[in-house]
């Protein structure tokens, strides 16, 4: 899909016409919603606009490296006396967990499918790899300069949101911003070793323990990990140290689905991660939750008992359903 060619041109109107601005993504940071904020945030400053980042929860260790971390405030609710709110790689504006977003003005910047056009302005483009392929166009839009800070923001999103660019969702588009986000002299090894090999020894210790653990379904095209705190708190690590590890079950042949279950005091939280044909995005939804083809999520508040198997149940229809 490419975006309606007058939105891009509104929202660099909004941007270049106001003073103030506040962004926000998210609730749960990742790479791309950091990523994207930071890079709109450091581009709105540079061109003399004073601008306020406002984020639910605390940033991922891993991503303290990220240039500008420092200015983001971990706010629950924010006033937003701005000329415009722009909410960035946030598929509905309940999902930022931050009240307080009734601004006249909300430009809502996103690749996420379904997402609920909440904005006064949406650009809203699924073809996008990550959000920050938008921002980046945002940025040249409006005439900022590409600094390195910039892009080791946009080239943190990229990177993290294309799974080290193996997903579905790269195109020569993806490479030509990482060209040009390369050639501001970025390291971009560096960059990758703080993202993939900068962890704890709580995190492998954790990973070794939930693949030990880890059950398989449905003649081993499920695999399912489940942790509860009471297993981080004997580890010695907390809810970050998950990011990433349900990918790993899909380095099987066989594993087509990979299914991590977190048992939190706010319920059941479920991460669904599939390879290439596979569409758990659908059975996210059938349970209230939300995301792409290949990775989404759900929360279940309350569960019973069975609340696992009707997940897995739908998964199987999800599977039977794949193209070969
Ligand atoms: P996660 O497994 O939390 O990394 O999420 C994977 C994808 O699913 C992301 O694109 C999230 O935006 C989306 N997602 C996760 N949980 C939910 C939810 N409860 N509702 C809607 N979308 C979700
Ligand atoms: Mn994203």
């Amino acid at each position: 899909m490419t975006p309606p060619p007058g939105d891009l041109s509104k929202i660099q109107e909004i941007l270049l016409g106001g003073t103030k601005f506040l962004l926000t993504s998210h609730a749960r940071p990742d790479g791309d919603s950091l990523g994207s904020q930071l890079a709109l945030g450091r581009a709105l400053s540079q061109l003399g606009k004073d601008v306020r980042i406002v984020n639910k929860d605390q940033i991922p260790e891993l991503y303290h490296f990220l240039p500008g971390l420092e200015t983001i405030e971990i706010l629950p609710e924010t006033d937003s006396l701005v000329d415009a709110v722009v909410v960035l790689e946030c598929s509905s504006l309940s999902r930022t967990e931050v009240s307080g977003l009734n601004s006249e003005t909300i430009v809502n910047i996103d690749h996420h499918p379904g997402n609920t056009m909440y904005g006064t302005i949406n650009w809203v483009d699924e073809s996008a790899c990550a959000c920050t392929e938008l921002v980046f166009e945002l940025i040249e839009g409006l005439g900022a300069e590409l600094t390195p800070d910039i892009a080791t923001n946009l080239y943190v999103g990229t990177l993290t949101d294309t799974g080290s660019f193996r997903y579905s969702n790269i195109t020569a588009r993806t490479f030509e911003i990482c060209r040009r986000l390369a050639e501001t002299g970025i390291d971009l090894a560096a960059i990758a070793a703080s993202v993939y090999t900068n962890g704890s020894i709580g995190r492998l210790r954790l990973t070794g323990r939930l693949l030990d653990r880890m059950k398989l379904e449905h003649n081993n095209q499920i695999a399912v990990l489940s942790v509860d705190s009471a297993m981080l708190q004997e580890i010695g690590c907390d809810w970050d140290d998950m990011e990433g590890i349900v990918n790993l079950p899909l380095a099987a042949r066989n594993v087509r689905v990979s299914i991590l279950v977190r048992e939190t005091n706010a319920g059941l939280r479920v991460s669904l991660r599939s390879k290439t044909g596979t569409n758990v995005r659908n059975a996210a939804l059938a349970f209230g939750g939300g995301g792409h083809i290949n990775a989404a999520g759900l929360t279940i508040e309350k569960p019973g008992p069975k609340s696992l198997d009707t997940i897995i149940s739908r998964i199987k229809f999800a599977i039977s359903d794949s193209e070969e």
